[in-house]
């Protein structure tokens, strides 16, 4: 579908959403005793702060930590009702941007950085301009070694090659933020998990995991699967490698008995505005979309 057609039918269905008055259902029913977690990109600081300045109206910022130690204690009794935590996945270089409004909503993210990109000039894999959104979808399900190989000989993509520009936050700009944002692995390279051999997998998560602890000189204990994937030989390899908890992309809401390593978020538009972010908000326009994108994926295949 053209993006101009999906972007106008999303503001439909948006305002649709909002004019019934479902954020507000939503927020009063669903999300007094579970927590959300939202899961941002590469978000531009202006929308950013139009969505934090919303939530600072309507619920309670808090960091992952505390809500990953309520789901061991078994105990929420420390997390006030209509709880958030914001997360920011890949580490891209425009996050620096969004410092001081994190520092004036006191907002406490964790981003989530790919350690072998951040504080290099190597591009994210899926940045590299693919002909079709189809192609990108089939290199996410291919093989870890055949999409690497289809990646070179296409595009001439290498997972280690320098470029000229910057995609990633720096060093400097993570000991910046460090003081206000909680920085946690994801992965080095951002492969698709379930299609790498249990070595790639097993170097992907725990190598991250080292990179970035000794990096920032922090322990890191939390995890989040690229692209949201996972199987049951990941929660292995993350459990048995010291972290408290997994971030997956499963959509949904979490309760004081979900599984820290199955933790479910909201994907949030990084160009979100306050209606159609009000709208995500209620998960009904990713169940929608994640629909029409299967149906698609079915008829073209
Ligand atoms: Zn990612």
């Amino acid at each position: 579908m053209p993006d101009r057609l999906t972007n106008f039918a999303k503001t439909v269905i948006s305002t649709f959403i909002c004019g019934l008055g479902i954020p507000l259902l939503i927020r009063e029913w669903v999300c007094r005793n579970r927590v959300t977690i939202l899961l941002y990109h590469d978000v531009l600081p202006e929308v950013f702060a139009k969505h934090i300045a919303y939530l600072r109206r309507h619920y309670k910022i808090i960091s992952l930590d505390t809500f990953v130690s309520s789901i061991y204690n078994k105990d929420f009794s420390e997390i006030p009702p209509k709880s958030v935590v914001v997360t920011i996945d890949d580490g891209h270089a425009n996050n620096i941007k969004l410092l001081p409004i994190i520092k004036q909503y006191h907002i406490c993210p964790t981003i989530y950085v790919c350690t072998q990109i951040v504080n290099t000039h190597r591009h994210f894999w899926f940045s590299i301009p693919q002909r079709t959104k189809k192609e990108k979808e089939q290199l996410k399900r291919m093989p870890n070694a055949k999409r690497l190989a289809h990646l070179k000989t296409s595009t001439d993509f290498e997972p280690k090659k320098e470029y000229q520009n910057r995609q990633a936050l720096n060093i400097n700009e993570m000991k910046e933020m460090m003081q206000v944002v909680d920085f946690q692995p994801h992965t080095q390279f951002h492969p698709i998990l379930p299609h790498c051999t249990e070595t790639e997998c097993k170097q992907e998560i725990l190598e991250s995991k080292t990179d970035l602890e000794k990096f920032l000189g922090v322990e890191c204990l939390h995890f989040s699967y690229p692209n949201g994937d996972y199987t049951e030989r990941e929660i292995e390899i993350v459990k048995a490698g010291g972290f408290r908890s997994a971030r997956t992309t499963d959509l949904g809401w979490n309760g004081v008995n979900t599984s820290p390593y199955k933790l479910k978020a909201i994907s949030i538009s990084d160009d979100a505005g306050l209606t159609r972010f009000r709208a995500e908000l209620t998960t009904i326009p990713q169940r929608l979309g994640k629909w029409v994108n299967a149906l698609l994926w079915k008829i073209t295949n």
